[in-house]
């Protein structure tokens, strides 16, 4: 579903992402875990065509995803992404930030995104929720509107940065279920987290990032019991 090939990124100077090589199977959830400033935002950003390239490629179900292409709308719309901050319209309900862009990116008819939408909130058990607007909603809500926004797309792989780390301890679990339901629906998902929990359970793999490259890559119960590199050791030392 998802290739990356020999990617290089840089900031000015600043090298980021130094050959990174790696792939997305339909229906997998991948982590991807490092260290703070490691790259794996850039390299989620890359993928969704947020961010540009200097080396290497992307492809997503065989076309190249590049920043600067016209194609990149339509890309966006099959590869979607959930963000830490939710980044919902404030202005807008949740309904409406849900249906915002079936509407007018995919110009699907107003009625069928709303019940699609609707549906959609019903599977984050936001049913009641439809007119609120994102500062009327905890923090854990706010993300499963994103997620529902995510979904509404009909995306064919979702990306997610760290899609728990803003919340309140006690609303992390909620999105981490509604993401897990994801998974086991089949949905093909890359996830950026310090959850650890979560990806030894749900991830089939685990990529660990450290200085801009995967250092070490395994299924998830072995990478996270066993890693054969010092710095994933060091790293899953300092975070369990
Ligand atoms: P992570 O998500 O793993 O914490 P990031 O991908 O956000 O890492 O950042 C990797 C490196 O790239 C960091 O050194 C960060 O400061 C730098 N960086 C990220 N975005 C930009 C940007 N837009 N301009 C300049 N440097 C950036
Ligand atoms: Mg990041």
């Amino acid at each position: 579903m998802i290739t990356i090939k020999g990617l290089h990124k840089s900031f000015g100077n600043l090298e980021v992402l130094k050959g990174i090589d790696a792939t997305v199977e339909k229906g997998e959830v991948v982590c991807l875990i490092g260290a703070s400033g490691s790259g794996k935002s850039t390299l989620l950003r890359c993928v969704n065509g947020l961010e540009t390239y200097e080396q290497g490629a992307i492809d997503v179900h065989g076309r190249r995803v590049r920043a600067e292409d016209a194609s990149i709308r339509d890309i966006r719309t099959r590869v979607t992404m959930v963000f830490q901050r939710f980044n919902l319209f404030p202005h807008r309900t949740a309904l409406q930030n849900i249906t915002e862009g079936p509407i007018f990116v995919k110009g699907e008819p107003r009625a069928e995104a709303e019940a699609h939408g609707m549906a959609l909130l019903a599977r984050m058990n936001l049913a009641d929720k439809a007119d609120a607007y994102p500062e009327q909603l905890s923090g854990g809500q706010q993300q499963r509107v994103a997620i529902a926004r995510a979904l509404a797309m009909r995306p064919e792989a979702i990306l997610f940065d760290e899609p728990t780390s803003a919340l309140d301890p006690e609303l992390v679990g909620e999105v981490l279920a509604a993401m897990r339901a994801l998974a086991e629906e089949g949905m093909t998902m890359l996830v950026v987290t310090h959850e650890m929990g979560f990806a030894r359970e749900v991830a089939d793999r685990v990529l660990f990032m450290s200085g801009g490259r995967i250092v070490e890559q395994g299924p998830a119960a072995e990478l996270l019991s066993n890693p054969q590199h010092e710095r994933t050791r060091d790293f899953l030392s300092r975070i369990l």
